[in-house]
């Protein structure tokens, strides 16, 4: 069941959405060669509490870490710590927030000093993916419009899309109904009505699309160990265009 949001419930998510998107704003400030993954995981927790909200994925299934970071062949999930980014570097970076009980979710992937100008096509695909997709998010479309317009707009380029995980419903929980694949057939699913909440992320592979989960549990890789890169932003369906809660 997708819930439609209220204007009260819209205006709170408003406010978890722009924390979010400043918080990445914030990371994009300082990620940079020689930094830790911990370290942006600490930058942004506290921009998270002094904004006054709640990292979402802290705890989250026990996740151990207020953000994700995923390092070239990782897809997503990746947790903050001891490494230290370099030049050449693609990094995802998720960033979750509770504000009021409501929560906002977006990611960003970003090049670390010089990348190579593949790395930079896969980012700016991806990115690009998103807008592709949400040209469909409009009230009376079917959900996999979204799905088949991603899809067709990254297999055009020669990538892949990951389809092991997927986008989802957002609102009083970080993941509601429905699910949202980044692939398919186009005029399946539930019909868009304004007021839905969507978080859609393309997860773009340089490869295939296969993934696989390493020990630690959460971090997604690619299974032939190309690069990925991830795009994401918190969304409400609205009767024109698509309202984007995590993007300044
Ligand atoms: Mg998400």
């Amino acid at each position: 069941m997708i819930s439609i949001k209220s204007a009260k419930e819209l205006e709170q998510m408003r406010i978890a959405g722009r924390i979010v998107a400043e918080t990445h704003e914030k990371l994009k400030e300082v990620i940079r060669p020689g930094i830790t993954t911990k370290e942006l995981d600490i930058i942004a927790e506290e921009y998270i509490r002094k904004s006054g909200a709640l990292p979402a994925f802290k705890g989250y299934y026990g996740f151990p870490a207020s953000i994700c970071t995923s390092i070239n062949e990782q897809v997503v999930h990746g947790i903050p710590g001891p490494v230290v980014l370099k030049s050449g570097d693609v990094v995802g970076i998720d960033i979750g927030a509770i504000y009021d009980g409501y929560y906002g979710d977006a990611a960003r992937t970003h090049g670390i000093g010089e990348i190579s100008s593949n790395a930079q096509k896969l980012i700016k695909v991806t990115q690009e993916s998103f807008f592709a997709g949400i040209e469909y998010a409009r009230e009376g479309n079917r959900l996999s419009d979204i799905s088949h317009a991603i899809q067709s707009y990254v297999e055009s380029h020669g990538y892949s899309v990951v389809r092991d995980l997927v986008g989802h419903g957002i609102g009083k929980k970080m993941h509601e109904d429905p699910q949202i694949p980044n692939y398919g057939a186009p005029g399946r699913g539930p019909r868009l009505a304004a007021g839905m909440a969507l978080a859609i992320e393309p997860m773009v592979n340089q490869g295939k699309y296969a993934v696989k989960t390493l020990s630690d549990g959460w971090t997604v890789v690619t299974a032939d160990g190309s690069l990925s890169a991830h795009y994401e932003n918190t969304i409400v369906i609205t009767k024109e265009a698509p309202e984007l809660l995590t993007h300044l």
